[in-house]
């Protein structure tokens, strides 16, 4: 068996050009920076994964961004774990995080925590105290919320807004030290109650909170809002392109706000927000906590279940590091919010398997075929070309007897008009072996097929007819004695509807789980070259579609993933269907 898992590049290497031809609005404000010297030519960007959950595609889409763009200019990327919620992140989260973006094929310039700035950005809080930019808030969430405002109308100052420097020390004081209990107080930017932008009606900085976190452990009553954080862990970093999706938009005069009034290193200059669109994709979920819901309610196996859009569910499911490199090459980078068809991200996997999965054969649901005129105890090895879109991977023997399965699909009793495979008298070609003619059908007292009976035409070996006779079928086969035991998965769209997050009213993207997304197949049989299939191989089974080879495999008891199928099977009905 040819070993075909991929091995992770060495990452930030030399510049190069980026993929894909055209520059996208990013890159070309990266490369304006560069040209007019700013931030003296450097280029430092960052990965800021939460951990409270498995990275999906959408952040594959962040990681090949931010690494990719670093790379092409020599600069760095980090990757920053913004883990500044602790009741909902975990170390399990951190190390699955690490292993998702090492598989993808890039490794960080430091590995940072936000956590490690605690101590740090709690000066910086004080430091806003003390200018008379943030003050400590006695209002309760509910009172917040109501003084707050909306979109039309202004808010309303709190009446704890004007306390003393002193006071709001003294408070912030013993925030930390943990005498008040959760939501009794918070620290907030003082900015403008009336502000057309709501991210600017003093924002909260600093809520308090009795939890335990994952590296701090409960040297902390009081944790930074992420707003809070995450400019200054840019700045203290010195990021200098701090790229993020949509949704920051508003949060961007924040952003600036905060980096401006907390000078981090005293005038050099300050990293830049920039924002692009997230990557949506049709039939399916991203957002972690829709993920976790599903792992937790056990509506999928885990969060490596191959129906998942979770980097490790396509890892286990069979993708490769490049055709998800490959995928968000193609989707590229751009300002406008849109859904991507997951025939697309199909599409990247099939054409890299194309490529350089050896072909071999596999019967999901298996009947017998017996060759009445071939030799009892006879065994052939015919020769079987291992990948026709790769010369250098040679051929391979496959035993040939007396005894076969075929695909039950592949053989109808009374077939109707434009079916050419297998039937009573009809003539097809067994794939690199013979021609073959069924004669007889053998059926159980239930009327089940349990046996096909055809003869072999012994001139036809190695597939073609001396006489130029012509089939218009060819097999996939396994022979009965050699062949090894199989448990092959199929996996469909987890979803019913392209859109499951917009359920309508009183329904959520639950109700829309496809019953049919996992169906098991245990009887499948496979040829003997791939007895010794280890987890992470991945192959063509001839005429199905590419598979790999999953973690729960053993010798012996081998489990296969259909990665996916040669052709869009959707597209085909769609177009049916239209
Ligand atoms: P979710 O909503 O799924 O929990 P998140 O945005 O909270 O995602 P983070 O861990 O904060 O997840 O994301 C880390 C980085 O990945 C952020 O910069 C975020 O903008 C980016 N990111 C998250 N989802 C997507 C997506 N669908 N497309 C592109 N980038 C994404
Ligand atoms: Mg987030």
């Amino acid at each position: 068996m040819v070993d075909h898992r991929s091995s992770a590049p060495p990452a930030l290497g030399p510049p190069k050009p980026s993929e894909g031809g055209a520059v996208d609005f990013i890159r070309a404000i990266v490369e304006e920076d560069i040209a007019s010297g700013k931030h003296h030519g450097r280029v430092a960007t960052r990965f800021p994964p939460e951990p409270n959950g498995y990275l999906h595609i959408g952040h594959a889409k962040s990681i090949c961004l931010n690494f990719g763009v670093a790379q092409e200019h020599g600069g760095t990327c980090n990757l920053r774990f913004d883990d500044t919620n602790p009741t909902t992140e975990d170390v399990e989260y951190v190390d699955a995080i690490k292993e998702d973006v090492r598989w993808l094929g890039f490794e960080w310039s430091a590995e940072l925590y936000a956590s490690d700035y605690f101590e740090r950005l709690y000066q910086f809080a004080v430091e806003l105290i003390k200018a008379g930019q943030a003050y400590v808030d006695s209002l309760s969430a509910d009172e917040i919320r109501k003084y707050r405002g909306t979109l039309t109308e202004p808010g309303k100052n709190s009446p704890y807004r004007d306390r003393s420097v002193e006071e709001n020390l003294d408070l912030f004081a013993r925030m930390r030290a943990g005498e008040f209990p959760d939501g009794a107080h918070v620290l907030r930017a003082k900015i403008d109650m009336a502000s057309p932008n709501l991210n600017l009606r003093d924002p909260a900085l600093y809520r308090i909170r009795h939890a335990h976190h994952h590296r701090t452990g409960d040297a902390w009553r009081i944790y930074p809002m992420y707003d809070f954080a995450h400019p200054l862990s840019d700045a203290l970093e010195k990021i200098t392109h701090s790229l993020c999706t949509l949704e920051f938009e508003d949060h961007r005069p924040l952003y600036d706000w905060l980096v401006n009034a907390v000078d981090v290193h005293q005038g050099s200059d300050k990293p830049r927000q920039i924002e692009f669109a997230r990557l949506n994709l049709n039939y399916t979920v991203m957002s972690k906590r829709k993920l976790l819901q599903l792992v937790q309610q056990g509506l999928v196996s885990e969060w490596d279940d191959p129906r998942l859009p979770t980097i490790s569910g396509l890892r286990r499911r069979g993708y490769t590091p490049e055709s998800i490199r490959d995928f968000c090459a193609r989707i590229g980078v751009a300002k406008k919010e849109n859904v991507i068809d997951v025939a697309q991200l199909e599409h990247s996997i099939r054409e890299d398997l194309n490529r350089r999965a050896p072909r071999v054969m596999g019967v999901l649901r298996p009947v017998k075929v017996v060759l009445t005129n071939y030799p009892e105890g006879q065994v052939e090895e015919v020769d079987v070309i291992n990948n026709p879109e790769d010369e250098s991977a040679g051929t391979r023997k496959v035993p040939f007897a007396r005894e076969l399965y075929i695909e039950r699909d592949d053989f109808i009793e009374n077939p109707p008009k434009k079916f050419f495979r297998l039937s009573p008298g009809k003539e097809v070609r067994l794939r690199c072996a013979y021609f073959i003619t069924c004669h007889e059908v053998v059926k159980n007292d239930r009327g089940e097929i349990v046996e096909l009976r055809c003869t072999y035409d012994p001139a036809t070996r190695g597939g073609d007819s001396p006489d130029g006779r012509k089939v218009k079928a060819t097999l996939h086969w396994v022979s009965a004695a050699h062949a090894v035991p199989a448990e092959v998965r199929l996996y469909d769209r987890l979803f019913s509807v392209e859109d499951p997050e917009n359920a309508p009213e009183g329904k959520t993207f639950l109700d829309y789980l496809n019953p049919h997304s996992l169906e098991v197949l245990r009887d499948a049989l496979v040829e003997p070259s791939l007895a010794s299939a280890a987890p992470g191989d991945r192959v063509q089974f001839e005429r199905l579609g590419y598979f790999s080879v999953d973690p729960d495999s053993r010798p012996g008891a081998l489990v296969f993933n259909r990665t996916v199928s040669l052709r869009d099977t959707w597209a085909r009905i769609a177009q049916k269907n239209s």
